[in-house]
Parts: structure tokens; C-alpha cells; sequence
């Protein structure tokens, strides 16, 4: 969609001023149009950042953007944590072109350091024609004079590829230098690229990789392995109660109680988006993996979480999980969706618990 008005559009709960329906037709007036009608409908601050993640969705220049966006607008409504970490998975996108830069600087450094040291290698040449040519003259007659110039020349010879050697060693050095800087910025990039910027773990695009890489190990190993979709529960309520900087404040927290405690057996952790995340966990089945989980969530919902700040009590917070073992020729979307699946069933049955699919 994007230049039509999604159903909760028509459907919100609110009166909808007469001037807020999304006007049909493209360009950027009507896209403007759109942007301010999503922003009242919606109640999003503008600022720059949301402006630039709708300005995407009207002008539907990221499928996976505008989908989660209509999956929204259609469902309980576009939320500013929705927006941003939708952002965050563009901001993802965007260092892979700063990565590209980087590595564009990177032949250029080469490439200058390669006519450096031709540079060198010239100097070097005429300091072995100098001295060959002081050879020859040696071995002919020569006087105390004559000697005397021949040396001078040698000395003068030596004196400047002496100067061009220190010159390289110090362009050499530089250039290493350089070279670490780059290589230091090259990998940060990288790891933002592939980093949920809020909780420190994979991002949605890291973990795809990353299943994929435990996908690919899984083949030779031959072992069965297991992914589950976490999901807080009733987290709207937590943000609603004690503000979503707090929330944030468990997004972080849930994330490192999962990524402390599956990455010691080589499992790893992803944000899939929002409050939801993927625990993968390699050479394990689905019963056992969802034996881990369950006591993963009954850690945490066994701990009452209290504010820093003056340490009052915010409750505790659990999660419901959904658990499925990965099927041969299964891709990563699949099998997450049969995890999504579970927790879905999980969510129905009363929410903090696992259950594995059966599928
Ligand atoms: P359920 O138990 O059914 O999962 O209920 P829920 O409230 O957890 O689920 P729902 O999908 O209704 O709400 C998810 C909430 O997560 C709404 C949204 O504001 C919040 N959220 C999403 N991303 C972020 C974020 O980055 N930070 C914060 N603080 N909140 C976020
Ligand atoms: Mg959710
Ligand atoms: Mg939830």
C-alpha cells in the first residue's frame, strides 16, 4: 500500500478529524499530505527521526518497512519504540554503504602506499647505476684527484637514497598506522551493522546471518538444533506504568539474561524487533531446548526488577516462549515461523511459558 490509507485508518478509536484521511495520488505535496495525517492519526512526535521513517513508508522505498508499518497500523497502532528500532534496522542498512566507503579508502591507501615504494625503488636504481658506475671507473687508471671526486659521488649517492630509505620507513610506518585505523573502523562498522544498538545483540539482519551460519555448521556437524521466539509479556502494560526509557531499561535487561545464559554453550541471541527476540541454540533438540528456555524464564521471572535510581519496585517480568528444532531444507524464516507459531500458543494458554512446536 502506502498511498492508500490502511484499515485503522477508518477504524481508529479516536475521532478522526475530516482533514486526516490519507490522500490518494503520489509526489511529494501528497506525500506530505500522508506524513502529517500519519502523525496525527498515529500521535507520533515529529520529529526528524519519525518524519524519516514514514517519509520511507509513503514513498514505499523499503518492502520490509512498509509491511511492518501496514502490520502496525493495522494492529494496535505505530508506536514510537516501533518506529525507532525500525530505524535502527535502516540505520543497519546504511552502514553497509559506510562499510563499502571504508573499504573504497582502503585500496586507495594501498594504492598510495604502492607508489611510494616505487618511488623507493627508483631511488634505489640510481644508486645502483651510481655505484656500478664507480666500479667500472675503479678499475681503470685513476689519480689521488680523481679517487677523491669518485667518493664524493658515492658519498653524495649514498647520503640521498639514505634520505629516500628514512622517507619510506617513516611513509611505511604511516601508512601502518593508517592502515589499523582503518581496519578498527572497518570492523566497528561491520559490528554495528550487524548489532541491535539498544540491547547489544544481533540485530534482525545479524541474526538472520547468524542462523544461517548455525544452519550451515548444523550440515556438517549433523547434530539437531533448536531456535526459540521470546516475547515479554504484556510489555505495553510495563511501558505504559513506568515509562518506555524504563522499558527500554528491561529490553536491555531481557536481552543480556538470554545472551548470558545461551551463549556459554556457542547458542547466541538476536532482536527480531520490539520486545520479541530469537534464542538459537546449536546441537540441541527441541525438547531440550525448551527445557533451557523455561528455566531461563522462570530466572527471570523469579527476580522483582527495582529502579536504580531510588530502588522502588517495578514488578517482575516474565516472558512466553515458542521452541522449534530446524527440519532439513528449512529456511530460517520458516523455522522461526513455527517458532512464532509456539509462541503463539504459549500467549494463549496464559502467557509465561514454553512450549515446544509439535509440528
Ligand atoms: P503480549 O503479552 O501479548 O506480548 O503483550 P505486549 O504488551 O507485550 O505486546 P504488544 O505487541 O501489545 O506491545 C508491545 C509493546 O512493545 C508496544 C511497544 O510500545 C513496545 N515496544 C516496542 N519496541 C520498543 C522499544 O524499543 N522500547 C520500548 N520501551 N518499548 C518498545
Ligand atoms: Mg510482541
Ligand atoms: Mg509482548
Amino acid at each position: 500500500m502506502k498511498h492508500q490509507p490502511g484499515p485503522m485508518v477508518a477504524q481508529a478509536a479516536m475521532p478522526t478529524p475530516p482533514d486526516v484521511a490519507l490522500p490518494a495520488g503520489t509526489g511529494p505535496p501528497a506525500w506530505y499530505d500522508q506524513i502529517r495525517a500519519l502523525l496525527i492519526q498515529t500521535g507520533l512526535p515529529p520529529e526528524p527521526a519519525v518524519y524519516d521513517v514514514l517519509w520511507r513508508y509513503v514513498r514505499d522505498e523499503d518492502a520490509e518497512l512498509s509491511l511492518a508499518i501496514d502490520k502496525a497500523l493495522a494492529g494496535d497502532g505505530l508506536t514510537l519504540g516501533t518506529v525507532m528500532s525500525l530505524r535502527e534496522t535502516l540505520l543497519g542498512q546504511m552502514s553497509e554503504a559506510q562499510v563499502n566507503q571504508l573499504i573504497a579508502q582502503a585500496h586507495g591507501q594501498a594504492e598510495a602506499l604502492t607508489k611510494r615504494i616505487e618511488c623507493g625503488q627508483t631511488d634505489l636504481a640510481d644508486y645502483g647505476r651510481a655505484i656500478a658506475d664507480g666500479g667500472e671507473r675503479l678499475a681503470g687508471p685513476m689519480d689521488a684527484t680523481a679517487l677523491a671526486g669518485l667518493l664524493e659521488q658515492l658519498s653524495a649517492a649514498t647520503s640521498t637514497v639514505q634520505a629516500a630509505n628514512g622517507r619510506l620507513l617513516d611513509e611505511l610506518e604511516q601508512a601502518a598506522a593508517e592502515s589499523r585505523a582503518l581496519a578498527d573502523r572497518l570492523t566497528q562498522a561491520e559490528r554495528a551493522a550487524v548489532t541491535d544498538a539498544l540491547t547489544g545483540v544481533f540485530n534482525r539482519r545479524g541474526l538472520m546471518a547468524a542462523v544461517e551460519k548455525a544452519q550451515a555448521d548444523a550440515i556438517c556437524t549433523g547434530r539437531p538444533w533448536a531456535l526459540a521466539v521470546v516475547d515479554i509479556d504484556h510489555f505495553k502494560r510495563f511501558n505504559d506504568r513506568f515509562g518506555h526509557a524504563m522499558g527500554d531499561d528491561v529490553l536491555r535487561f531481557v536481552a543480556s539474561h538470554l545472551a548470558e545464559r545461551l551463549e556459554t554453550d556457542g547458542g547466541f541471541v538476536g532482536r527480531l524487533g520490539g520486545e520479541e527476540f530469537v534464542g538459537v541454540m546449536p546441537a540441541t533438540s527441541v525438547q531440550a531446548a525448551a527445557g533451557r528456555i523455561d528455566r531461563i524464564r522462570a530466572d527471570l521471572a523469579g527476580q522483582v526488577l527495582r529502579s536504580a535510581v531510588d530502588g522502588s519496585s517495578m514488578g517482575r517480568i516474565s516472558f512466553s516462549a515458542g521452541v522449534a528444532e530446524h527440519r532439513a531444507g528449512e529456511g530460517p524464516d520458516q523455522l522461526i515461523e513455527r517458532a512464532d507459531g509456539a509462541l503463539y500458543t504459549a500467549k494463549r494458554l496464559g502467557r509465561d511459558r514454553v512450549v515446544p512446536d509439535r509440528g
